[in-house]
């Protein structure tokens, strides 16, 4: 019997959706989930219809496999330098989304200029730096641009999207808004202007969404 029955489960299903909001293609992309020791994670290389709560791969936090039959995602250790220095961070989502790798093409941040950003990041989706996959640099770059910040996303430069949340799915949600952004922005840019909200109202924005917005 696998350990963590349920949340290997819980991640087969964000993959599934991962998949069916159009974020990945082939077996691009990954999301990872942390449990008590370590994380789960999908397995390099296999595509979204094959992946199953088994298939799933329990790392350590140095990102060494503990349980597993395949190899764990060849962003592993992007995931565990997170989880190792953001102790907040539950889950964690990878992408190349088309939108937001135009953005991180053009090294450029995607502009607060619509309240739906202002309320999911807070102000600008910013732009990491370059690093190469292999070490840390990657991990590394996405701690030092989103730690403090408000945003759970960064556009790592050239690269693609990593973003962070307190589980799994709210990370999977802020890949998913991130994109919804960019496209919106994108168009923005192909038929005008689009100016910044000002400082203050994206403040107030955030904070009425972050704190009043929902169920509770
Ligand atoms: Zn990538």
């Amino acid at each position: 019997m696998l350990r963590f029955p349920h949340e290997r489960q819980l991640l087969a299903d964000l993959h599934q959706q991962l998949w069916d909001a159009g974020l990945v293609i082939w077996t691009g992309g990954n999301v990872s989930q942390r449990v008590d020791g370590g994380f789960l994670i999908k397995p390099s290389g296999v595509t979204y219809p094959e992946l199953t709560a088994e298939s799933m791969v329990l790392c350590d936090l140095d990102g060494n496999v503990i349980e597993g039959t395949r190899a764990p995602s060849s962003d592993t250790a992007a995931h565990a330098y997170v989880y190792r220095n953001m102790p907040e961070v539950g889950g964690v989502v990878h992408t190349h989304s088309n939108y937001a790798c135009g953005f991180a093409a053009a090294q450029m941040p995607i502009p607060c200029v619509l309240t739906a950003i202002a309320d999911e990041f807070g102000g600008d989706i910013p732009l990491g730096p370059f690093a190469i996959i292999g070490d840390d640099s990657i991990g590394r770059g996405i701690v030092e641009t989103l730690d403090g910040h408000r945003s759970p996303a960064v556009l790592m430069r050239q690269h693609g999207v990593f973003t962070i949340g307190k589980n799994g799915k709210d990370a999977l949600k802020a890949a998913v808004m991130c994109e919804d952004a960019a496209k919106s922005v994108s168009i923005a840019m192909q038929v005008g202007t689009p100016n910044k909200l000002p400082n203050d109202v994206i403040d107030a924005l955030y904070n009425r969404y972050q704190i009043v917005y929902g169920q509770h």
